[in-house]
């Protein structure tokens, strides 16, 4: 899968407002939207990251942009938007395009219960059918993700997210760190989800490839070990090996993911497997 279609995957996402990113994105503390996406390319360690979009209808193409337009790496609010206006991407007339009825719901279910964060630990499936946030409902879980790999073992990453809801104006999570909730090099790609502030404090994409390539660890050893050192019901994510190894481990309840090979393998799951 070439980089373009691999990213087309990644906006198809966000413009599903059942997904935490682009329309459907979590709310901030003030009801509004800051999304953010990285996309990283494992072969030239190439990236690109944006942080604070109020209007880019698909922020995954404006993190592709920053990466093969610009010297930088990570661009944020005005400075992203002006961007984003320069390289003519679509953009939305008003922030209330990416806002759903059903965020709006959780964060007034947040503010009433005088949380800042969805604590992970207290779901269950019987808790999310409760809080009416199965898997087609609210978009607390689902943020982006998408690793690759191609037939010449080609990896790249990608992720994207509208943040916490009930975040706090001008918070940055993990999903546009690199090495944190995105990376990719020549032995692995990953795409991290969770609690960002977990994710940032353990480094967890970027411990995925340095186990492998510094101790050895397959892909899968690294990944559970990565997540593993993170506390419980805070993260989990998806990778790839250069060998073609795939993962998808979680501390949390459970996490949306799915996986697809080109000889028509698919797996599909959001509880543990059995
Ligand atoms: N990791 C994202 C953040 O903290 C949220 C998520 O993955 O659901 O911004």
């Amino acid at each position: 899968m070439n980089m373009l279609v691999w990213c087309l995957e990644v906006r198809e996402l966000e413009n599903n407002p059942h997904f935490n990113a682009g329309r459907g994105s979590a709310l901030t503390s003030q009801g509004r939207v800051e999304m953010e996406a990285c996309i990283m390319d494992g072969i030239t360690k190439k990236c690109g990251a944006v942080s604070g979009l109020k209007t880019v209808v698909n922020p995954i193409s404006l993190a592709r942009l920053v990466m093969d337009k610009t010297p930088y790496v990570y661009l944020a609010f005005d400075g992203a938007e002006a961007f984003a206006m320069e390289q003519g991407v679509e953009t939305a007339d008003s922030n209330d395009h990416f806002i759903t009825p059903e965020n709006i719901e959780i964060l007034k279910q947040e503010k009433e219960a005088n949380i800042t964060q969805l604590d992970f630990t207290q779901l269950t499936p019987k808790s999310l059918k409760k809080k009416k946030l199965a898997a087609n409902g609210g978009s607390q879980f689902g943020t982006v993700g998408c690793v690759a790999i191609d037939n010449q073992g080609n990896l790249a990453t990608a992720t994207s997210t509208g943040g916490m809801p009930n975040k706090m104006v001008g918070r940055i999570g993990d999903t546009p760190i690199i090495g944190a909730g995105t990376y990719a090099n020549t032995i692995c790609a990953v795409s991290a989800t969770g609690k960002g502030e977990s994710i940032i404090r353990g480094t967890v994409a970027r411990d995925v490839a340095a186990l492998m390539e510094f101790k050895g660890l397959s892909l899968k050893e690294a990944a559970a070990y990565a997540v593993g050192s993170t506390p419980i019901g805070t993260a989990g994510l998806v990778a790839v090996s250069a060998g073609g190894e795939v993962t998808m481990p979680f501390n949390t309840p459970g996490m949306f993911r799915a996986c697809a090979t080109e000889d028509g393998y698919s797996e599909i799951g959001l509880w543990p497997s059995m």
